[in-house]
């Protein structure tokens, strides 16, 4: 009898160890899962603009006798990938860095409307020179503790994506108040405007609702996993909403 319970102990113990080692490998397994498609998906997105690169450099090489406006055009097209290249490990590399500690958010009281002011005014002279009108509304009465360089890089991409994905005679419009204990910021505009399906994929690494349209516009899919982040890292909410009668708004909510 002491020699079975033994061995039922032991198998016992043995499902046990099993169980507990399957759940517990679980989040790493994710992680692991998650890590190698940011890798596959960097790999792919690095691969398209260097093979434009590298096409267009060997054409040059093989055909020394093209006309100087063929040359200038393949070295303009060149330029823009290898911008396009730029941006992107940018962004990779901000990513990668707020998976881990090495991102410390720094806050510090700020005084809303001349920070939100400094940071959109180049938005509202672009406007003005274009056909896109940009306005801002700012009631916040208190400083409220921000980390400047996050926020200023969360509004960034936030208006860089309102003009990107609106046309001539839209406009943009942001405004920051309180609201039970919390900042608001929502950045309206009036442009083409996100599906229901694009909306539940839109702060997912790499995701653009429209690949071929969006190169021409210069999207990496990074920026709103970036914003998200930020936003978390404040601890506070980013919502997409719909704007009317058309276009979006991203609504930021930072607790105070
Ligand atoms: P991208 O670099 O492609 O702009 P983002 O992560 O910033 O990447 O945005 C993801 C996708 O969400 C975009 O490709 C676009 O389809 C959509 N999107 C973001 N902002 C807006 C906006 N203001 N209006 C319409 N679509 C938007």
């Amino acid at each position: 009898v002491l020699i079975w319970s033994f061995i039922w102990a032991f198998i016992f113990a043995l499902f046990f160890a099993y169980f507990v080692s399957r759940q517990s490998m679980k989040p790493i397994l994710r992680a692991w899962q998650q890590q190698q498609d940011f890798v596959n998906n960097a790999a792919h997105e690095l691969r398209t603009p260097m093979s434009v690169i590298q096409g267009k450099l060997e054409t040059m090489l093989t055909k020394p006798t093209a006309t100087v406006r063929d040359q200038s055009e393949a070295i303009i097209l060149s330029l823009s990938e290898v911008r396009r290249l730029n941006s992107l490990t940018n962004n990779m590399l901000t990513l990668a860095k707020s998976g881990s500690n090495m991102t410390k958010i720094e806050k510090e009281k700020t005084d809303i409307k001349s920070f939100l002011m400094k940071v959109l005014s180049p938005y509202i002279e672009m406007g003005s020179l274009s056909d896109k009108k940009v306005t801002v509304d700012v009631n916040v009465p208190q400083e409220v503790a921000i980390d400047r360089k996050r926020i200023h890089q969360l509004m960034v991409l936030l208006m860089d994506n309102a003009l990107k994905y609106s046309d001539d005679g839209d406009s943009v419009n942001v405004t920051a108040k309180v609201e039970k204990k919390r900042l608001v910021i929502a950045v309206a505009d009036t442009g083409r405007g996100i599906s229901a399906e694009a909306k539940k994929h839109i702060f997912d690494r790499f995701y653009r609702e429209d690949k071929t349209g969006n190169r021409k516009t210069g999207g990496t899919g990074l920026g709103l996993s970036i914003a998200d982040w930020i936003v978390q890292a404040h601890n506070g909410k980013i919502a997409v909403l719909d704007n009317k009668p058309k276009g979006t708004i991203f609504r930021v909510t930072l607790p105070l």
